[in-house]
């Protein structure tokens, strides 16, 4: 299999002042996951590190006015495609249902042909296009080699619960708990801007919610959770950024589904 070279490889979008978006974009629609950048007066902070096909930590410390401050790495949640590049951070938090799959990461691999039929059809019914014969069509460099691929353990330094705050300085947010598409999973809401960083609890796309780990009553208290609070937007674990109305939509119409 011969792929072509993307670099880099990672997308760069800036969102606003402090808050930048690095996204994989050679990675298969399913595994390609934000990673977010928020700027703070005394840390930054990264939310998700992506599958860890490329170094991620120096295109962040590009980014950073200031690479010598505290950079804090949550992880939302430990699918593949939020951990990959975990271990580059130094400071890594994550909540306790988590923690051992962050410290002890499912091996995982780039080619899909172990893949089983139950996650195909999962990926398929849910809306996401066929897997490719690996999760990406590129490499990040000549000479990469995919059957390399590992994920390194990346023990938590520290365990967030729903309640704490991540304080960046002139910048807090909350730790919100957000199960259901994982049992662990926390999503961060920073109420002064209304900002909402959900997580795979809602995105734009195909929410997942019928896997291992996955519970769907909980799922449907989650979005009702997120349905009630003052959102201006949401910055997912997938997909572009979206407002109030179109978080509100995407709530609806999986409660619906879920009640049918
Ligand atoms: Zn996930």
């Amino acid at each position: 299999m011969t792929y072509p070279i993307a670099s880099p490889w990672y997308g760069t979008q800036q969102i606003d002042a402090r808050i930048w978006c690095l996204t994989e974009p050679h990675v298969h629609p399913i595994f390609s996951a934000n990673i977010f950048l928020v700027l703070g007066s005394e840390a930054d902070m990264v939310v998700d590190s992506g599958m860890g096909i490329a170094p991620l930590r120096p295109v962040v410390d590009a980014l950073r006015p200031d690479p010598a401050k505290p950079l804090i790495l949550v992880t939302t949640h430990c699918h593949v495609d939020h951990i990959g590049a975990a271990h580059e951070f130094d400071i890594r938090l994550v909540h306790p249902l988590e923690a051992e799959d962050l410290a002890h990461p499912t091996p995982y691999s780039l080619d899909t042909a172990g893949i089983s039929d139950t996650f195909r059809t999962l990926f398929l019914d849910a809306g996401y296009p066929p897997l490719w014969p690996h999760l990406m069509d590129a490499l990040p460099h000549a000479g990469y080699d995919p059957a390399a691929y590992t994920l390194k353990g990346a023990p938590a330094t520290r365990t967030v619960e729903d309640g704490d705050t991540v304080d960046l300085g002139d910048w807090q947010a909350e730790v919100l708990h957000l199960p259901g598409h994982s049992p662990g999973q926390v999503g961060l809401w920073h109420g002064n801007s209304g900002t909402l960083f959900g997580a795979d609890a809602i995105y734009d796309g195909p929410l997942i919610y019928d896997g291992p780990g996955m519970d769907v009553a909980a799922y449907a208290a989650t979005l009702r959770r997120i349905r009630a609070l003052p959102v201006q937007r949401v910055l997912g674990g997938h997909d572009p950024v979206f407002g109030q109305d179109r978080c509100h939509q995407i709530v609806d119409h999986y409660l619906t589904l879920w009640q049918a």
